[in-house]
């Protein structure tokens, strides 16, 4: 349903298995949700069912916005699990959504609208070290109703990101035992150490991850617009 064809009293939901797949309730797991919607609508096309769509959340790590990446994953279902959802850690609410037959959008969670759910008061119990799940129910439903009685306008900058380009690395079944522990590691991830193809533990070596190549989204500008 389009923004249009919501009357005033009309609101957006959530499934309730949305709390329980994210073990609480909080604003941004349904602000993510909410941020799918918008980028499965923006691209023309379902839910990811299987691997041909890839999302990249800016989210970094230590701040408690990342709640907003099960959202997405839970209305999406472009999951970190099946490889489909990668981190950029531009410490941004943001995400890039890709369809390779479709292109790319980028969403951003608009700074009015997170200036105006931080002034709410569940965020004071949050930054006195209070668990979401510990947080009065009523300050919770209170912070929530708020993402969901706005439009997608007030929360989402919406821009298409014409030039985007990210190749996804190809599936291999291909496997062998670690020359040292004896256990399976998939190719990709083998090491060769004294002329012994070994895993990456027993190579003792980092796990230089440089088998996602992810896009530079820093590289393309000028084709905002306001959504
Ligand atoms: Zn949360
Ligand atoms: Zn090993």
């Amino acid at each position: 349903m389009s923004n249009k064809e919501r009357s005033q009293s009309d609101r957006f939901t959530v499934p309730d298995w949305l709390f329980e797949f994210h073990g609480h309730k909080c604003p941004y797991s349904v602000m993510g949700y909410r941020m799918g919607v918008v980028a499965l609508r923006e691209l023309g096309r379902d839910k990811c069912y299987d691997h041909d769509m890839f999302v990249f959340s800016e989210m970094g790590v230590g701040h408690p916005q990342g709640c907003m990446q099960d959202g997405i994953q839970a209305s999406t279902s472009a999951t970190f699990g099946k490889g489909q959802m990668h981190k950029l850690f531009y410490g941004k609410v943001g995400a890039t959504f890709f369809d390779p037959s479709k292109g790319a959008v980028r969403i951003l969670f608009k700074n009015e609208f997170m200036d105006k759910l931080s002034t709410h008061e569940f965020f004071n119990f949050r930054k006195q070290g209070i668990e979401p799940s510990q947080v009065p129910a009523e300050v919770a439903h209170g912070v929530i109703d708020m993402v969901l009685n706005a439009t997608d306008e007030e929360l989402f900058k919406v821009e298409r990101v014409p030039d985007f380009k990210f190749k996804p690395i190809p599936s291999s079944f291909n496997k062998a035992k670690c020359d040292l522990c004896g256990e399976y590691v998939f190719e990709r991830y083998l090491r060769l150490k004294d002329g012994k193809k070994v895993c990456i533990a027993c190579s003792e070596r980092e796990a230089e991850e440089s088998t996602i190549h992810l896009p530079d989204l820093q590289m393309r500008r000028g084709s905002s617009r306001e959504n």
